[in-house]
């Protein structure tokens, strides 16, 4: 392993020692993990971006997509460090302007996000960045929403994956590339 693999290893520990799991939240049997806790050190967000920008060194976007509402945070950091505009992908009825939808389940529930028809120009490269990946029913509706307006999905970005639950395979079969800061095992 070289040094740099090793350190960002450790980092990953550490991010991940620092997200804290609630257990029955929101509903019973989900297992919720909480960033608030990693957001509330000094280093929470400043180690989580620097590895994100490690794993993406390669990847070309011009535009970085949050998802409403803990994918804002990352996401408007990694805009900012790398000079790239930022647009929201919002749950509905929060933005102003003309929307189109596209509603998707959750682990917990279903829902619906939005996105203005302007945010996006053909042939744009988006960096999609959330805070957690599940089931990916929450990312993939995300997706779709910027293939709609004629983007491209350079790649996902999750800070924590819970791979078991198959939401990273299933953006990868449909030939999206994902990373993901830390993954924890089961739900
Ligand atoms: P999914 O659509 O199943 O991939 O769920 C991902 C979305 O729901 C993300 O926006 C997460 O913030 C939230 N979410 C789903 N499951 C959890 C969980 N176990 N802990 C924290 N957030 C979750």
């Amino acid at each position: 392993m070289t040094n740099l693999k090793m350190n960002e290893s450790i980092i990953q520990k550490k991010i991940k020692e620092k997200i804290r799991s609630i257990p029955d939240y929101p509903k019973p049997g989900i297992l919720f993990r909480d960033i608030t806790t990693l957001l509330k050190q000094p280093e929470g967000v400043y180690d989580s971006v620097e590895i994100a920008l490690e794993k993406l060194a390669g990847i070309r976007f011009n535009k970085v997509a949050g998802i409403d509402s803990r994918g804002f945070i990352f996401g408007a950091a990694i805009s900012y460090a790398q000079k790239k505009g930022f647009i929201p992908i919002r749950k509905k009825n929060k933005l102003p302007g003309q929307v189109i939808s596209e509603e998707y389940n959750l682990e917990y529930g279903t829902d619906e996000l939005e996105l203005h028809v302007d945010a996006i120009d053909e042939n744009d490269q988006i960096l999609l960045v959330d805070d957690l990946i599940a089931t990916g029913g929450t990312a993939i509706a995300a997706v779709n929403l910027i293939k709609r307006l004629k983007g491209n999905v350079a790649a996902c970005c999750f800070v924590v994956g819970l791979p078991d639950l198959g939401g990273i395979s299933k953006l990868k079969k449909n030939g999206v590339d994902v990373i993901s800061i830390c993954n924890f095992d089961g739900h």
